[in-house]
């Protein structure tokens, strides 16, 4: 068995093939800015010139050709409009010409089960993680409960990796921004207070960004409000982690989305696991950010249980599409 996925939800075009669960390779392109943040057509456009390339790269890495398929996965939501229309549309034309059936991913969904390749035991019966899923649009507590993946929180208002990139912008840094923040933060130890704002099990960003700003503004160091910020916020994230791990009595706790790269955040998690006896699990970077790896990988799962669409026409993308909308009928 061999497949082809498709990541093209935002600002990465990512092509994976799987063999039989195996990454064959994982290949992509990622639209960055100097200055200012994604335009979303921008960003499709992107998409549409790198796809031939990156589609090239992945089958050499791979040793196999277009023919030797048995399907193609895509990513159909959630996501901007435009790049997942740029996404669908070429591996559209890709099926009809090769007569290969298109298995329709749920972007959030193949950060979760892609997690197995890190060691994570997602079968429920053994009492599969909880995740941290911290990508740029979205920030979700999800555990595997009763037929579904489950929210137990979430951001109220922007995603984290959107909010670190939109601190970062203010201060005259582009797209992404959350690797140099991270550097900025690793210069500095000078604790600034900023609100801390957990709601239940949600938590909530925006004030905490105009905070910042403020304080940008009052010429704190760029240095000192980078380091406070990963303080705070990773803080949050991990308090409702952990809050999770007691709720579900679950003892995995896997990590997700581009955020995730950040070792502080990482370390975070890792003190926080320790000390409850839990099992942290964090994927290779190039699984943690947007990857094509990730959607073939989970339309493998789907497809092996012939979860999939046959009539093409009627497969359109699903911007808008939650984490909790999908029946998980493959466990
Ligand atoms: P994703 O949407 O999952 O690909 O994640 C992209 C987001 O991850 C962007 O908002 C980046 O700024 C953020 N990101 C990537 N690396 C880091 C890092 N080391 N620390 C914090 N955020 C990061
Ligand atoms: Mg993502």
């Amino acid at each position: 068995m061999i497949g082809l996925g498709v990541e093209c939800t935002a600002h990465t075009l990512g092509i994976g093939i799987v063999k039989d669960g195996k990454i064959l390779s994982n290949e992509s392109e990622t639209y960055v800015t100097n200055k200012g943040g994604i335009i979303p057509v921008e960003a499709a456009k992107h998409h549409e010139k790198v796809f031939d390339n990156v589609l090239e790269r992945a089958l050499k890495k791979s040793k196999i050709t277009l023919y030797d398929l048995n399907f193609i996965a895509v990513s159909i939501g959630p996501g901007l409009p435009p790049c997942l229309l740029a996404g669908l549309k070429k591996t559209k034309i890709l099926c009809v010409k090769y007569k290969l059936p298109l298995v329709e991913v749920n972007h959030c969904i193949a950060h979760l089960e892609v997690g197995k390749i890190a060691g994570a035991n997602m079968n429920p019966e053994a009492g599969s993680p909880v995740m941290l899923y911290v990508s740029g649009a979205n920030t979700q507590i999800i555990a595997y409960e009763n037929g579904k993946y489950r929210i137990f929180g979430e951001t109220l208002d922007v995603g984290v990796g959107n909010f670190i990139d939109n601190f970062a912008r203010y201060a005259g840094i582009g797209f992404p921004g959350g690797p140099t923040i991270e550097k900025l933060a690793g210069k500095s130890k000078n604790y600034i207070e900023l609100p801390y704002k957990i709601k239940g099990m949600d938590i909530a960003l925006s004030g905490i960004l105009t905070n910042l700003k403020q304080k940008l503004e009052k010429k704190h160091k760029l240095n000192d409000l980078a380091y406070s910020m990963q303080e705070t916020v990773f803080a949050m994230l991990v308090e409702t982690a952990e809050r999770a791990l007691a709720h579900t009595g679950k003892k995995q706790l896997l990590l997700g989305g581009g955020v995730a790269c950040n070792s502080r955040l990482q370390e975070m998690c890792k003190i926080m696991c320790k000390e409850r006896g839990a099992k942290l699990f964090v994927p290779e970077k190039q699984f943690l950010q947007d990857n094509g790896a990730m959607i073939s990988y989970t339309g493998e799962i789907m497809f092996n249980k012939k979860i999939f669409e046959k009539n093409l026409d009627k497969i359109d993308i699903r911007p808008r599409e939650r984490t909790d909308d999908i029946l998980v009928k493959w466990k």
